[in-house]
């Protein structure tokens, strides 16, 4: 009795394994995930306050540091895409009633005017036409003409491919006490961020594009002037799951932990990952260095490679003299052919000391 017969039946559709074609997606995003990403989100779930997991949150927190260049502690993962970022800086940083100057050449611009309107603020949109960036003397005007408590601007316009420079702009908006936002989830990784010299109040990102793991974490920063617009509130953020002071407190920014929301697990650990091998990228690109391995003579693979590829390439210098190769990959050089002779010339000289088969 009470009981009901369900009318609605499992799907047909739900019988077949999923199918899933092997893509190589070269559009804005997302990019494809790194291997050692997707293995990464295979691994056992931890409940989400397990200190097993918290020191996982604290070395990625490590990481968002490095990526960020910044020594602020207030930095985390918002659980979703970019615009979950986006969501959490505005929801944050402004307050109903305030002014947001919002650099807009894209569609960036546009999704930020849509939603600080949303949040109550009063928005004014700085134009350029598209493709084209802002320079200091328009923020700078735009500043002095609305004395807004938000600046916007997006790094990497991705509708557009303009890159903004941030140079110059937190001086500019520190004369008026105006907090900087800034965009990077098509540029973090990509183009040169520096946080801290760059004076960013707040900063949101996304994880599917240079980070190379699947889309669902917003990397996210306050600088200590950011956290001091979030704490000096005078109203509570209208969002409960964008709420910084308690998503912080579950990162620890307030050191001690408390939950907000169960933390995205799997999706973490592909983050921990992505970073690790971020971190592990930031090298020169026009030399590259490669370690010898055990046992190799390095001198014959150099020899090799000119007496029978016409190919120069060095041995180390100074500290890294014996122990690595240095190729240069240089403006006109700069070609694939050039990589693949130099690497075919690698293999050749590996394989006659029989380290290659
Ligand atoms: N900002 C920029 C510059 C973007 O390129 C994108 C994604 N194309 C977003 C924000 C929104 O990110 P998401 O789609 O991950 O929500």
């Amino acid at each position: 009795p009470g009981e009901i017969t369900p009318e609605i039946t499992a799907s047909k559709l739900l019988d077949t394994p999923i199918q899933v074609p092997s893509r190589l997606l070269m559009g804005p995003g997302p990019a494809n995930a790194h291997p050692r990403v997707l293995a990464a989100q295979t691994l056992p779930l931890l409940g989400h306050m397990h200190p097993p997991f918290f020191t996982i949150m604290n070395e990625i927190q490590d990481g968002l540091k490095y990526l960020f260049q910044t020594s602020s502690k207030y930095v985390l993962l918002i659980s979703g895409t970019g615009h979950a970022g986006m969501e959490a800086a505005i929801a944050n940083m402004l307050e109903p009633g305030e002014t947001i100057v919002v650099g807009n050449n894209g569609i960036w611009g546009a999704r930020v005017t849509d939603l600080a309107a949303r949040y109550g603020g009063n928005v004014v949109s700085l134009d350029t036409e598209a493709g084209g960036t802002l320079s200091l003397k328009d923020i700078q005007a735009a500043l002095e003409q609305h004395k807004p408590t938000v600046l916007f601007l997006c790094q990497g316009e991705s509708s557009t491919g303009a890159h903004q420079s941030l140079a110059g702009v937190a001086e500019a908006c520190q004369v008026h006490g105006t907090v900087l936002v800034v965009d990077t989830v098509c540029s973090l990784g990509a183009v040169p961020f520096y946080g801290d010299a760059w004076g960013v109040d707040c900063m949101y990102s996304g994880s599917q594009k240079v980070i190379s793991a699947p889309p669902g974490a917003a990397p996210f920063m306050l600088s200590e002037r950011g956290l001091k617009k979030l704490l000096n509130r005078k109203t509570k953020v209208a969002s409960y799951n964008f709420d910084l002071n308690l998503i912080g407190d579950y990162w620890g920014w307030f050191d001690k932990r408390s939950y907000h929301a169960t933390g995205m697990i799997s999706m973490w650990y592909g983050m921990r990952e992505a970073l690790a091998i971020i971190s592990a990228e930031d090298r020169l690109v026009s030399v590259n260095t490669i370690k010898v391995p055990e046992g190799v003579n390095w001198a014959a693979v150099v020899k090799n490679a000119m007496d029978k590829y016409n190919v120069e390439i060095a041995g180390g210098l100074g500290p890294t003299a014996g122990k690595v190769w240095r190729v240069g990959i240089m403006g006109y050089n700069a070609k694939l052919e050039n990589v693949e002779l130099v690497i075919a010339a690698f293999k050749d000289g590996l394989k006659q000391q029989e380290f290659l088969q």
